[in-house]
């Protein structure tokens, strides 16, 4: 089963956002409310060790926060040339602690070509990470994750590969909708805002998925020349929600 997903979906309301923002925020927050009010009444300071939750759930909501904004309106502030495989050199170091705690194995096949792109190294490099966090996620304890590419004159190609659970065909139809996840903690944005950013550089992204066999992700980026691209990127009108 293969698929092209053409468009990040589109948000048509401004107050469907603001109201899920609220919704995924409160959680977290009323946890670090519940036990800052512990630590107050703890005068020994003997509830140190809540400290860690207390941070982890204040950077949960402020990655949630961040990734609403980020869709609504990707920023493309800081436009520079680079080499892919630099930033998946990057995208592998980062996320390398993250399967080893799932007991994944993060591999990683670049080529050796110097192929460049232009364009926001950050928001590409979330784009990249939210992909590869999720084949890690969907991938049990021993499974792979590889992560390569491929480049001619034009085009960079990245392919991040898992042998992890798959999607159904229905699965697959609605990966990339906004809120859409089948996890216990997730928020559905991840994929949104990927394909949200990587259609704003014009790339393209295939999905290629069988149950109990694991996923492919390919993504297709546009190199050339650098003052074409930075033309395309400013001439195109930011989609959606303005906030
Ligand atoms: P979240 O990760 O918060 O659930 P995403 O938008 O990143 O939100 O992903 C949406 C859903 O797409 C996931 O919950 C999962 O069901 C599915 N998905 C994404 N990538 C994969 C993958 N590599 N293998 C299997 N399922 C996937
Ligand atoms: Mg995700």
């Amino acid at each position: 089963m293969k698929e092209e997903i053409l468009k990040a979906e589109k948000l048509n309301t401004l107050s469907e956002l603001a109201a899920s923002i609220a919704h995924e925020v409160r959680n977290p927050l009323t946890v670090v409310k519940g036990f800052l009010q512990l630590m107050q009444q703890d005068e020994k300071g003997k509830n140190y060790e809540y400290f860690g939750l207390v941070l982890s759930e204040l950077g949960r909501a402020e990655a949630i926060i961040s990734d609403y904004l980020n869709f609504a309106k990707p920023k493309f502030e800081k436009l520079e040339e680079f080499a892919l495989k630099d930033i998946l050199k990057e995208i592998v170091m980062l996320l390398e602690p993250y399967a080893v705690k799932q007991g994944v194995r993060l591999e990683s096949e670049l080529d050796t070509s110097d192929f460049c792109l232009y364009t926001d190294r950050n928001q590409l490099k979330q784009a990249l990470v939210n992909l590869v966090k999720n084949a890690i996620e969907a991938t049990s304890e021993e499974g792979v994750v590889t992560i390569h590419t491929k480049s001619d004159r034009t085009h960079g190609s990245v392919l991040i590969t898992d042998n992890g659970k798959g999607m159904t065909p229905e699965q697959l139809s609605r990966i990339g909708t906004l809120f859409y996840t089948t996890k216990d903690k997730g928020t559905g944005l991840g994929t949104s805002v990927s394909l949200r950013i990587i259609e704003t550089i014009k790339g393209r992204v295939f999905y290629q998925s069988e149950t109990g066999l694991g996923t492919t992700v390919t993504i297709v980026l546009p190199g050339g020349k650098k003052e074409e691209l930075v033309s395309s990127i400013n001439n195109e009108e930011p989609t959606v929600v303005k906030i």
